[in-house]
């Protein structure tokens, strides 16, 4: 049985639609996903489980979840009902559009228990947010008294080399830092290489044999993992640093079946190796000779499941994830 017992810290994901399409986003969100969020009735299902489990704070992302400020008031209204802190709201900015509406959403934001927001800084935003509006979202957080987390300030320095008032594409950041600036970029960030990331990064990594992944194949345990993990507002547990994957929450607590979540469970288990086995026994996948490592691997083979044959298979979910990288 696939079950947790207990969850340490996490957050929930209230929609994956973004107004951004970062190359560094983990997720792989854009403006192409459905408008869909997270309805008040799913986020009390899901704040009662979390509850349950011994986890009484989370902090809210996307997505950009305040792309439609309105709808996520509702979600703040039910965490309160049920006691639930909101750590944070992380947010890239895009809806800034003058002091006045944007002084009455943060008073809104208040109002429903929020006090501070994890603002986005960094030169992937800056390719779709001019950092004016990052600069007065952060000024207008200061006079309605919100706290800013900066995430993350040591980037400030380089986007503000630049005019703040215009949009700035990776190239021109190449141009100004030196060619191995996005490698640098991977490091100073600490990326997630899962989703768009490794998506953006792949051709730069090192390449490895096929055999030698498998040979050191070792069960993927953070699938698990209990310190960072994601909720969405489809109801299901997005593992802590593996995005594409998923279980539902409910069924995760009595305990989900393994032969469900045959990908998954392969996974969490065995290793890629496992994953291998079962995707050349059961749906005819043919291995390339090398990879840019185990996780280039494991998406070769999500990516084949999910888009060449189209499953419908309930571990990778959502189906956007591999759709609108
Ligand atoms: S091999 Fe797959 S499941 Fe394991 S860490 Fe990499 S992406 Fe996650």
């Amino acid at each position: 049985m696939l079950k947790i017992s207990y969850l340490v810290s996490g957050g929930i994901i209230t929609n994956y639609i973004c107004s951004s399409k970062c190359r560094h986003c983990s997720y792989s969100s854009s403006p192409k996903w459905p408008d869909d969020y997270m309805t008040p009735s799913m986020a009390d299902d899901i704040f009662s489980i979390l509850k349950s489990l011994g986890c009484f704070s989370v902090h809210i992302g996307g997505g950009e979840p305040l792309l439609k400020p309105d709808k996520i008031l509702d979600v703040l209204e039910v965490a309160r009902r049920n006691n639930i802190k909101i750590e944070y709201i992380e947010t890239n900015a895009s809806w800034y559009r003058d002091e006045g509406s944007t002084t009455a959403v943060l008073k809104e934001l208040k109002d429903h228990g929020v006090h501070t927001l994890l603002i986005s800084i960094d030169p992937y935003h800056n390719e779709y947010i001019p950092f004016w509006k990052v600069k007065a979202l952060i000024q207008a957080c200061s006079k309605a008294k919100m706290k800013v987390f900066p995430w993350q300030i040591e980037f400030w320095n380089d986007l503000d080399a630049m005019d703040d008032r215009i949009l700035h594409s990776f190239d021109e950041y190449t141009q100004l830092f030196g060619q191995d600036y996005p490698l640098k970029l991977l490091k100073r960030y600490g990326i997630n290489l899962k989703g768009r990331a490794l998506k953006t990064y792949k051709s730069m990594m090192k390449k490895q044999p096929f055999e030698r992944i498998l040979e050191e194949s070792k069960p993927c345990k953070l699938l698990s993992g209990i310190y960072h993990f994601h909720v969405d507002l489809y109801g299901s547990f997005i593992p802590q640093s593996c995005p594409g994957f998923s279980i539902r929450l409910k069924e995760l607590v009595h305990g989900a079946d393994p032969d469900k979540y045959r990908i998954f469970n392969s996974l969490e288990s065995i290793g890629i190796r496992g994953l291998v086995q079962l995707a050349k026994k059961e749906y005819g996948y043919i291995p390339k000779a090398e990879y840019a490592g185990k996780c280039d691997l494991c998406y070769n083979i999500r990516n084949y499941l999910v888009l060449e044959l189209g499953l419908d298979l309930p571990d990778l979910k959502p189906e956007g994830h591999y759709k609108y990288v």
